[in-house]
């Protein structure tokens, strides 16, 4: 038993622009860092291309088709101010959303304990029917449906402790009481969304931490708030929105969390998983913008995950 690493090169090739923080550089930082001879042991996968049947479980069929109809055969195309085509776009967005949904299967046929998705773009902004913040298809929201539609599993629970919001997944689960979503994330931040009174149809947790605030206000989150009520939806699956955009080095947000936050809410996650549901776990990148904080931080949560 193992831990999957999945990534595909047209997540490298996505481009947003030279000045755009969401940079392939990113994801090289990430894999540069993962074949360091401590993550041997991962198998390494290629993130097959997920069919627009797939993406369908969360975005509608036009919406898709909207999206890979903008992408541009040269230069750029803007979504909104943040959110920007290259050519390679399409193809790493459904490489992300492949990736994601093969390591759910993986997990489920019990070919690993576990499964990290080095990919791009992110997705957790992505709502069912709107682009936006990077994210352009909804890759940890289409793995919880693909879990529970394909899988025939009852629950599914998504973890997001980026520094934004998960205002896409948020959207997308927050009618359906088998679907669970939690996060931590600074507010105010983008996208604005994220407060304690957003709660669903109770599957929804928020935790918003105030600018400045690090390690011990993200754990009691985790102790006091996320990790109970995570125990009381009793998830058959978990999946993770690994954003590490809450180190303090982060150009883009004020929390201060450190690579040991990382690894430690990473063990927490993983013994949650193996209380409810055997261990079952796939975590997905989401946002990070300081390369050297990334990569380190990837690798400490890469390194739990071995670890569980
Ligand atoms: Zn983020």
């Amino acid at each position: 038993m193992t831990t999957l690493i999945y990534s595909h090169k047209a997540c490298l090739e996505h481009d947003p622009g030279s000045y755009h923080p969401e940079s392939p550089d990113r994801l090289r930082a990430v894999l540069a860092q993962l074949s360091l001879p401590e993550f041997a042991e991962a198998e390494r996968r290629e993130a097959p291309r997920a069919d627009l049947d797939e993406v369908a479980r969360i975005h509608p069929r036009p919406f898709i088709e909207a999206i890979l109809g903008a992408v541009p055969a040269r230069g750029h195309a803007a979504l909104d101010a943040d959110t920007v085509l290259s050519p390679a776009s399409g193809e790493a967005a459904l490489r992300a959303v492949g990736a994601v949904c093969a390591a759910v299967d993986a997990v489920m046929a019990g070919e690993a304990d576990n499964a990290f998705c080095a990919v791009r773009p992110p997705g957790h902004h992505a709502e069912p029917d709107r682009a936006m913040g990077f994210c352009l298809f909804n890759s940890v929201a289409i793995g919880a449906q693909r879990a529970r539609q394909a899988h025939g599993l009852e629950r599914v629970a998504v973890i997001d402790f980026d520094v934004h919001h998960g205002n896409g997944t948020q959207a997308a689960f927050d009618s359906e009481p088998r679907l669970f979503y939690a996060s931590t994330h600074q507010y105010p931040l983008y996208p604005g969304t994220g407060g304690r009174d957003e709660t669903g149809v109770g599957n929804i947790v928020n935790v918003p931490l105030r600018p400045g605030a690090g390690s011990s206000e993200f754990r009691r989150a985790f102790n006091e708030v996320i990790l109970p009520a995570l125990d009381d939806f009793r998830p058959d699956f978990l999946l993770i929105s690994a954003g590490f955009d809450a180190h303090r080095a982060d150009p883009l947000a004020q929390l201060m969390l450190v690579e040991s936050d990382y690894a430690w809410v990473t063990e927490q996650l993983a013994a949650c998983a193996a209380r409810h549901c055997e261990g079952r776990l796939v975590s997905s990148l989401e946002g990070g913008y300081d390369l050297e904080a990334l990569a380190s931080s990837a690798a400490a949560h890469v390194r739990a995950l071995m670890a569980a």
